[in-house]
């Protein structure tokens, strides 16, 4: 017979870190204590006799990072990923809490599939997955999904990503729903009559490498569209993986009559341009595509101003042999978990100056805050969700070796700054800098 055995989890003296607390604007070498699964602010002299000890010395501590977009393909595509894959790449990239996408197969639609999903989370997951479902009935843009009971079912907002919601008072009544039932509405924003075919940015080089462009006004469009059925309505839309410079300004001025919209961008719409399309490697095909310089620049300065509210990796696994293909023919999408951090440090820390803790809650308290989750913080009495990482230390990532099943990777073989040492969730260690516990 098969015995549990109830053994008491050790409390956490983390000793020594940076610790960054964007939500208490909070920066001073300190130590952290965990006691049953919860931030505490100290611990008695005895229970510091038994908890388990971790010298931080040289490294920031900060709330796990929280990533609102998310593909982790099950059910139906687990050749790709799993739940369990998935989660194991987020931990290892310092993630405690992620936020997947609805088109698996079948897609999340139903109360069914959400209740697959969460039964997956319960049984495969080591970080916390939480679920949204559709938009519309099989995403296809023309009936709406039963939102009610969608929501019942827990979804944390409903979205049709991959697919944009084209019929503009299908979108209406779906901001009608979403307000009644208190949840945001994420949108993928591309005006599909502009893109038929497109598989790269328009522009001067898709003109010289002769592929087929995707022009930044078909995002622009259905940027200003939500823009005035969020005002219209009410509803909350938040903007998935902004890519164009126009819609940066569409949405600052919309932010600045008090428009119920947030945004977010991606660390390689950030950090790479349509100009590394040149050798015509598929790892850097995904959608929204990589744009212009000037659109890069300005995707910054959004998230300088507050135009654009957090960082997510719209981590899109697929496998070699779909990605291997004529450019025309390969999916989109590339894998994020793993180097979203160090990505981001680079472009924003290093590169253009932006203070550490700031940075942090890009991808911590504001996140989470948009979803309304309860995550993204330090403060006495929440889940000890933490990442502890060294901001310096240099690495070689190979995707190949890395803990998603899949490596389409625009940054394998590189060697990043910034590591994750080490994950832990409610209280426990799961990742440690080498392997998931
Ligand atoms: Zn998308």
């Amino acid at each position: 017979m098969k015995r549990t055995i109830y053994q008491a989890m050790p409390s956490l003296w983390i000793q020594n870190a940076r610790v960054i607390d964007p939500a208490a604007k909070r920066d001073a070498l300190g130590d952290l204590f965990v006691t049953d699964g919860k931030l505490v602010p100290s611990l008695s002299a005895a229970a510091k006799k038994r908890a388990k000890k971790i010298d931080a010395t040289g490294l920031v501590a900060c709330p796990g990072l929280v990533d609102i977009h998310v593909h982790f393909r099950e059910p139906g595509q687990t050749h790709k990923e799993t739940i369990g894959t998935g989660s194991r790449a987020a931990a290892a990239g310092g993630f405690t809490t992620v936020v997947c996408m609805p088109n698996t197969a079948p897609v999340a639609d139903n109360a069914g599939t959400i209740q697959f999903i969460k039964d997956a989370v319960r049984r495969d997951a080591v970080i916390k997955v939480l679920p949204t479902g559709c938009i519309t009935v099989g995403m296809k843009g023309q009936t709406l999904a039963p939102i009610g009971s969608l929501q019942r079912m827990g979804v944390v907002a409903i979205t049709d990503d991959g697919e944009c919601v084209q019929s503009n008072v299908l979108m209406r009544r779906a901001c009608e729903y979403a307000k009644m039932f208190d949840l945001p509405i994420m949108d993928h924003c591309q005006d599909a009559s502009l893109t038929q075919g497109a598989v790269m940015n328009e522009g001067k080089m898709s003109t010289r490498l002769g592929l087929r462009g995707w022009p930044h006004t078909a995002e622009d469009i259905i940027v200003a569209r939500n823009v005035i059925l969020s005002e219209y309505t009410g509803a909350h839309i938040h903007l998935q993986h902004i890519s164009s410079r126009y819609s940066v300004g569409i949405i600052r001025r919309a932010k600045e009559r008090g428009v119920k919209v947030s945004a977010e961008a991606t660390p390689h719409h950030i950090a790479l341009t349509d100009e590394s399309l040149a050798t015509y490697d598929t790892n850097f095909k995904m959608n929204p595509p990589l744009r212009t310089e000037e659109d890069r620049r300005e995707l910054i300065a959004g998230l300088r101003d507050g135009t654009l509210d957090c960082i997510s990796t719209d981590h899109a696994p697929h496998t070699d042999y779909e990605k291997d293909k004529e450019f025309d023919y390969a999916p989109n999408g590339i894998l994020g978990m793993e180097t979203s951090l160090p990505v981001t440090l680079e472009i924003l820390v290093r590169q253009n100056k932006f203070k550490l803790p700031f940075v942090l809650d890009l991808m911590t308290r504001r996140p989470a805050n948009l979803m309304r989750l309860p995550a993204g913080t330090l403060a006495e009495g929440a889940a000890a969700d933490l990442c502890l990482f060294s901001e310096h230390e240099q690495w070689l990532y190979d995707a190949k070796t890395g803990f998603s099943k899949s490596s389409n990777s625009p940054w394998s073989g590189q060697t990043l700054t910034g590591r994750v040492k080490t994950t832990i969730v409610d209280g426990r260690i799961v990742y440690d800098g080498r392997k998931i516990l």
